[in-house]
């Protein structure tokens, strides 16, 4: 993840240990995929324990990426005072 932005210089880090918050929307984000593959494999058929577990792990490690983005993201934007404004470079760009 980048420090601060390309194009305004916003640091994302809005003080020391911001992102610690994004943990929860990460862990709200892993208990709705956990839920979601778990209520789709009882659809799908009569699995053993073993199978929902792992399947439920590998999906949510594949997505582990995109959770992480994702949640520090919408932190970002929930708790940090942070609004995304589309024609700010082109401001800037016609101030100087
Ligand atoms: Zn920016």
């Amino acid at each position: 993840m980048h420090s601060q932005c390309d194009v305004c210089g916003l640091h994302y880090e809005r003080e020391p240990g911001f992102f610690f918050g994004a943990m929860y929307i990460s862990y709200a984000f892993s208990v709705a995929i956990f839920v979601a593959v778990g209520v789709a494999l009882s659809f799908l058929g009569d699995f053993s324990l073993e199978v929902y577990l792992l399947t439920i792990i590998g999906v949510i490690a594949l997505f582990l990426p995109f959770l992480f983005r994702y949640s520090r993201i919408l932190f970002l934007h929930i708790f940090g005072g942070v609004d995304y404004e589309p024609g700010y470079k082109k401001k800037v760009s016609e101030v100087g």
